[in-house]
């Protein structure tokens, strides 16, 4: 006699599934009475006990999440085909995770078939190659049928049972790798066009985001059994290390990003030290993950996960509001996946229900996250350009703006030092005694009225005027007196002259020199003889004095056809002036002749 033939009770009528005849796909939660083995010693046999006696206790809530738990889980329920045209169908755990499982078909005729499945069996053991454990059952119809699971695993310990005929798995196949191939594709686009932008703009902060990216696509590519399928197939042991330590590197990454995307170190020094212990941490944790096992560094890992999302939104918050504008979408960005996260580690706690939202909490959550992050990269981008563009205009103007002041400062200093040239030049040029013009002043005026003679064929003269015994009026009234008769001298002179265009010049002591462009001897005796009288007819006036200044005057006048320098010409006037003395002084002589 078969056992399950002996067990009976209404608890048993209602732990038992009957397929009819158009069912294709059933969840078994309904059906599912669990015993949990906290010693994980039991084997079928006490199993078996177990539901002779009623210990298998319905689902808590019709709810298949434990959390992380102690020992091993027995599931238990009693199925009853009457589809006749469906003998073979496909029960699925979709939770990817689960280390160890045993499944015992206990047929009427009390044959059990046993089967193996879990990350902890390589991929290839699977019956159907797909990322969550499952099993062929063999249902004949109108038999009934016990299938026992034994769920042994250091992971949160979830075991959401569904059965399907072939032709309803595919369905559901295609429908579930539509969505994850939606998923992944947003990463894949998302990863690639950022990448396009680091290479362009070389900004770390899309480098750190692309790291960010691939170690999370890495998490979940984890959780949702596609690692095992596709990366580590061969490698169990890897399965168990494998969430702890991808989730360690996403949170490195994700608190760099923040860093370098927020600016931490310049906006918040302190914010910006407490990122990196938290990195530090997560590199400490990745270690440990390595070695210790799964049950107790996965609730670590979990909890920190939230902190450290927890932390980054309180970070941002901080910068937003110390005026950081970059700061709300990535805020914003963190909220989404936060939610996310929230409700997919509340049902590996146990505290929310699977359904739709809550088992893809975290790839909405993260989509939306990426999506908004990659967005906020490209505003941070334009806030930093116009930032750019706005101190290189400033500096621009401010630079023009020194430009100019330099610029004026330097014209008038130019104009100063002009002037002041130029007022070196004249007092160069100028004796200082009676305002006159010097000596070196006349040699180069008298070349340039030699040329022009010469030029045009035009007469020119030069006297030679030296006062008289000037020595006594300097013996007689002393020096200052003297010199304000040289002064006198020099006006009277200057005074005679204003008719012609005359050059005057002191040639040096109480001797002076004139030049008279355009006039022949004749004329310029003239002109001798006038300035001679002028002198002697206004005497010099200084003080109480009145003192009569007789001068002594030479005359030559310069035939244009010879070639001869100033100075023979100078000797010839000195020696017209040298006879005027030797005649008894006051009086005006010529030169005899010009030097061949
Ligand atoms: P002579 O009629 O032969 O020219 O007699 P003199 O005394 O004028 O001639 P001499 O060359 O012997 O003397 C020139 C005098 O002119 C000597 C000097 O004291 C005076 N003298 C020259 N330069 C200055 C000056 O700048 N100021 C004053 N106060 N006297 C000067
Ligand atoms: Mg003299
Ligand atoms: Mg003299």
């Amino acid at each position: 006699m078969s056992l399950w033939l002996l067990v009976t009770g209404p608890a048993q009528a209602q732990s038992t599934l009957q397929l009819d005849r158009d069912a294709t796909q059933q969840s078994l939660a309904q059906y599912t009475r669990y015993y949990h083995d906290v010693s994980a010693t039991a084997d079928l046999d006490t199993a078996l006990q177990w539901q002779k006696h009623d210990r298998f206790a319905p689902l808590p809530a019709g709810r298949n999440e434990f959390g992380f738990q102690p020992g091993a889980f027995w599931f238990h329920t009693r199925i009853i085909n009457h589809n006749d045209a469906e003998p073979r169908w496909l029960l699925v755990q979709n939770f990817a995770l689960s280390d160890r499982i045993d499944l015992y078909i206990r047929y009427p005729d009390g044959h059990v078939v046993h089967q193996t499945g879990g990350d902890s069996l390589p991929f290839r053991t699977r019956s159907v190659p797909y990322r969550h454990p499952n099993f062929w059952l063999d249902l004949p119809a109108a038999h009934p049928v016990d299938v026992f699971m034994r769920v042994h695993s250091q992971n949160s310990m979830q075991v959401p049972l569904t059965l399907y005929t072939p032709i309803a798995f595919a369905e559901m196949l295609r429908d579930a790798q539509l969505g994850i191939g939606l998923y992944y594709g947003i990463l894949v686009a998302l990863f690639f066009y950022n990448l396009a932008l680091w290479l362009i703009l070389r900004d770390a902060s899309y480098a750190w985001y692309l790291f960010h990216l691939s170690a999370f696509g890495l998490v979940l590519f984890t959780l949702n059994g596609l690692g095992f399928q596709y990366l580590w197939p061969d490698l169990p042991w890897l399965a168990d290390k494998s969430v702890p330590l991808s989730i360690c590197l996403s949170q490195i990454g994700v608190q760099q990003f923040t860093r370098v995307f927020l600016g931490l170190r310049e906006r918040w020094p302190m914010g910006d030290r407490t990122s990196l212990a938290l990195i530090v941490f997560f590199i400490l944790l990745a270690l440990a993950s390595a070695a210790l096992p799964y049950r107790v560094i996965s609730p670590v890992t979990t909890t920190s996960v939230l902190l450290s999302v927890a932390w980054i939104v309180a970070v941002s918050i901080v910068v937003l509001r110390r005026g950081y504008a970059p700061a709300r979408l990535f805020l914003l960005a963190w909220a989404m996946f936060l939610l996310g996260t929230a409700m997919f580690a509340a049902i590996a706690f146990g505290v929310l229900p699977k359904n739709f939202f809550t088992e893809y909490g975290v790839q909405i959550g993260s989509a939306l996250e990426m999506l908004l992050l990659s967005v906020a990269l490209g505003q941070r981008y334009a806030a930093l350009r116009s930032e750019n563009d706005r101190i290189v205009r400033e500096s621009r103007d401010l630079l023009e703006h020194k430009v100019e002041q330099r610029t004026a400062e330097l014209r008038s200093a130019l104009g100063q030092l002009e002037d002041a040239h130029a007022r070196l030049r004249e007092s160069s040029q100028r004796d200082g005694l009676t305002g006159l013009h010097n000596r070196s002043y006349f040699r180069d005026g008298f070349e340039t009225l030699l040329r022009q003679a010469r030029e045009h064929g035009r007469p020119l003269s030069l006297l030679m005027i030296d006062l008289d015994n000037f020595k006594q009026i300097n013996d007689r009234h002393g020096h200052l007196i003297g010199d304000d008769c040289l002064r006198w001298t020099a006006r009277t002179l200057g005074q005679a002259l204003r008719a012609h265009e005359a050059l005057l010049a002191r040639f040096g002591g109480e001797e002076f020199v004139v030049a008279l462009p355009g006039l022949d001897m004749k004329a310029a005796t003239r002109v001798a003889e006038d300035l001679r009288q002028h002198l002697r007819d206004l005497p010099c006036r200084s003080g109480e004095l009145s003192i009569v200044i007789t001068a002594s005057i030479g005359v030559h006048a310069i035939t244009t056809v010879t070639r001869s320098g100033i100075d023979p010409l100078l000797q010839l006037a000195d020696q017209a002036l040298y006879r005027a003395k030797a005649d008894g002084r006051d009086c005006v002589r010529t030169s005899e002749a010009e030097p061949a």
